[in-house]
């Protein structure tokens, strides 16, 4: 994307109050630091590895959210930087970024997925399973549940992607009174369907071909 149509992409979020969380995977570390020189701090990646590679080579301000699906075993190498894990999709995956977190005398913000979509492949909490988590989000001191994300269909059928963002905005809604707390956070929206998403509440935006350009190969 050209500066000037990235600029203008951000004016718009920042004008709605939404963060932009620049989607990098399979992307080089150079393509990040072109971005980061437009000004662009949040950057969001798939896999650990992937991860921990740029995270070695690129300015240390860099605000790093890890939002694909991430195994137990390997949270220890992501603990010491990462800013926002946004795809929990497990009490035990919660359990263990707690034990991590605390390791590094950190309290890590992440965001629990939420599972909307169709397609069967998508991790994440239903409604029964999150209501269930709830009563014992207290006791992790290590992690800072900020709120919801979740993907929607992949369709042409934008009742159907709306339906689905609604859901999860209900949700926040209903569960930020209930856990009382700091949740300010609902990432939905990807290059598809980021208008409808902001339209219905997206605090937080997930883009990645729209600013990189299409992926050589499919992942995550
Ligand atoms: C890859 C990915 C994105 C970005 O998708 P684009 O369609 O390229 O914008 C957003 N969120 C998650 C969870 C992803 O895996």
């Amino acid at each position: 994307m050209e500066a000037g149509e990235f600029y203008s992409l951000k004016e718009k979020f920042d004008a709605a109050g939404v963060t932009l969380v620049a989607v990098s995977k399979t992307k080089s570390a150079a393509e990040v630091q072109k971005l980061y020189d437009l000004g662009q701090r949040d950057f969001g990646e798939n896999y650990v590895q992937e991860l921990a590679d740029k995270q070695a080579q690129l300015p240390d301000d860099i605000r790093w959210h890890f939002i694909g699906h991430l195994q137990r075993n390997k949270v220890k190498y992501i603990a010491p930087f990462v800013h926002m894990i946004q795809s929990v999709d497990s009490p035990r995956l919660l359990h263990e970024i707690d034990k991590q977190a605390a390791k590094h005398e950190r309290r890590i913000d992440v965001l629990l997925q939420m599972h909307i979509a169709d397609e069967a492949t998508k991790f994440g909490f239903d409604a029964g399973e999150l209501a269930a988590l709830l009563p014992d989000l207290d006791q992790y001191r290590h992690v800072h549940v900020r709120g919801l994300m979740g993907m929607a269909t992949f369709t042409d059928d934008q009742q159907k992607v709306e339906k689905e963002f609604r859901f999860l905005k209900k949700m926040l809604d209903q569960y930020r009174s209930s856990a009382g707390a700091h949740w300010d956070t609902l990432s939905m929206g990807m290059s598809a369907d980021f208008d409808m998403a902001i339209k219905n509440g997206s605090t937080m935006v997930r883009i990645g071909s729209l600013l990189f350009g299409a992926r050589e190969y499919p992942q995550g």
